[in-house]
């Protein structure tokens, strides 16, 4: 069997994309390997929303070079955002890229690697997978990512994924629905449905609260323990889904919101709009409807024009609204994004700066946060889902509250997974824990109590996880979350 490695970066989205490229590969007969070496066939699928991002692929791509002319491989292929941008100047740059891959052409990867496809002539992008895509799940079985859209319609002027992934348009409901019973089936019990603006769903399909009706139908699944959903755009949160996040226990007190920035002069250059004070009336209102509900949002800092008393005005929006995890993107020029012909540019110096200032004041507050809840749940276990052996330190566990997201939050460190019976936890299992303590951004505790294991309908379903995870799943850049450099 011919063998292929993927490198996938970027954000979940992207991943999904490498999970689709993957299952189509291995239906058709292909081999997935963890090791570049081996590989015939390697496929870098690329990101490049910010320049950290973009530079992160092309070493990418230069280091995959590496074994096309050294190693194994045999064709190099190159999918994804970067190829969006620079589609001829990749093979015009890089000979030793054999063809390229556009994020709305997925489904066509075999002509890439099997037909004489070298590049495809630019068009916007209008694929969206469904649930019979053949699919490859490389998160751990338990979670697994479901994109319910593709694209955006919002103007914001630093971005320019809407120019990457094309315009807005939601996946049908029903198989949305179909693709997590099935995934449960087969194992899972998290899924995390994401989308560039998750809170849009279903407009394009005139479904009034889109998101709101999957999240009820979601819930109904059995055997599902979470579902959540990231980046909900502020101004699209209604009550409708306030009120259906705190209806059921198997939809997590989770929300993702990237709100960029609280200054009403640097929201409106960056054409979002609003402002922080109506941004602290609807985190009260969230947490008025969804009690211990667990909030997450983003920032750029340095956007040009923005002054320090608009760095101030961010800091006390930040020491007041006293959100549970943040990440602190430092703005970077993209040359086909409109801020970039904006002036007032902030030095790079005070970016990185005013990051630091920022991410310090949050540490502070993420600190007391976790210090506060385990003393509210000591004595009172609390539901947590098994992750496994931490990559952090070997001598312990990691697991997740409904409160942390995968990969981007902070993280619940088990000191102990086996109980008094003799039992022990296995990864995916649902389980009750008692808190013990926190640091900055970590809760530790211990298993008190493991929750029956659901009974797979459908363990032999193609869906699972092959055996082969990509060759590199690099994420960091798309979190701006502290880096995690622990054990
Ligand atoms: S909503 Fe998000 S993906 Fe869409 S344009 Fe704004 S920042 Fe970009």
């Amino acid at each position: 069997m011919t063998k292929v490695g993927f490198v996938s970066l970027g954000c979940p989205k992207n991943l999904v994309d490498s999970e689709v490229m993957m299952g189509i590969l291995a239906r058709e007969g292909y081999e997935l390997t963890p090791r570049a070496d081996e590989a015939e066939i390697l496929v870098v699928n690329t990101c490049s929303f910010i320049e950290a991002a973009q530079k992160e692929s092309v070493d990418a791509i230069l280091e995959m070079a590496e074994h096309k002319k050294f190693g194994a491989a045999k064709k190099l292929i190159v999918a994804g955002c970067l190829v969006e941008r620079y589609r001829a100047q990749i093979l015009q740059q890089v000979p030793e890229v054999d063809a390229v891959v556009g994020t709305g052409e997925v489904e066509r990867i075999m002509e890439a690697v099997e037909g004489d496809l070298r590049v495809l002539p630019a068009q916007p992008p209008a694929f969206l997978y469904h649930d019979l895509t053949p699919r490859i799940i490389t998160t751990p079985k338990h979670a697994a990512y479901i994109k319910i859209a593709e694209g955006c319609d919002h103007p914001c002027s630093f971005c320019i994924i809407p120019q990457l992934r094309g315009k807005f348009r939601s996946r049908r409901f029903e198989s949305v629905i179909r693709e997590a019973e099935n995934l449960v089936a087969a194992g899972t019990r998290e899924v995390t449905l994401i989308g560039q603006d998750t809170t849009s769903y279903g407009e394009d399909l005139g479904l009034r609260d889109g998101l709101a009706q999957l999240l009820a139908r979601l819930s109904q699944v059995e055997d599902l323990l979470w579902v959540r959903f990231l980046y909900a755009y502020p101004n699209r949160v209604t009550q409708k889904l306030l009120d259906t996040l705190a209806s059921s226990p198997r939809i997590a007190r989770y929300m993702d919101m990237p709100l960029q920035h609280a200054s009403r002069n640097v929201l409106a250059r960056m054409k979002r709009g609003s402002h922080g004070d109506a941004f602290l009336k609807l985190l009260e209102r969230i947490r008025t409807t969804i009690p211990e509900v667990s909030l997450r949002t983003s920032f750029i800092v340095g956007f040009p024009g923005e002054t320090e008393v608009d760095f101030d005005e961010l800091c006390d929006f930040v020491r007041v609204a006293n959100l549970d995890w943040m990440g602190v993107f430092e703005y970077s020029d993209v040359d086909n994004a409109h801020s970039f012909t904006l002036d007032e540019k902030v030095d790079t110096e005070l970016i990185a700066d005013r990051r630091n200032r920022l991410m310090a004041i949050q540490k502070k507050i993420s600190r007391a946060n976790l210090r506060a809840k385990v003393k509210r749940l000591s004595g009172a276990p609390v539901l947590a889902v098994i992750e496994g052996p931490s990559n952090d330190n070997p001598l312990v566990w990691e697991a997740r509250l409904e409160g942390m997201a995968p990969e981007i939050d902070g993280k619940l460190y088990l000191t102990d997974i086996e109980l008094p019976t003799g039992e022990v936890a296995v990864p995916g299992d649902a389980a009750r824990v008692e808190i013990t303590k926190s640091d900055a951004y970590d809760i530790i505790g211990r298993v008190v109590e493991i929750l029956p294991r659901p009974a797979l309908r459908n363990p032999g379903a193609a869906i699972p996880g092959s055996p082969a995870a990509p060759v590199e799943k690099l994420h960091r850049i798309a979190t701006g979350a502290p880096l995690r450099v622990l054990g």
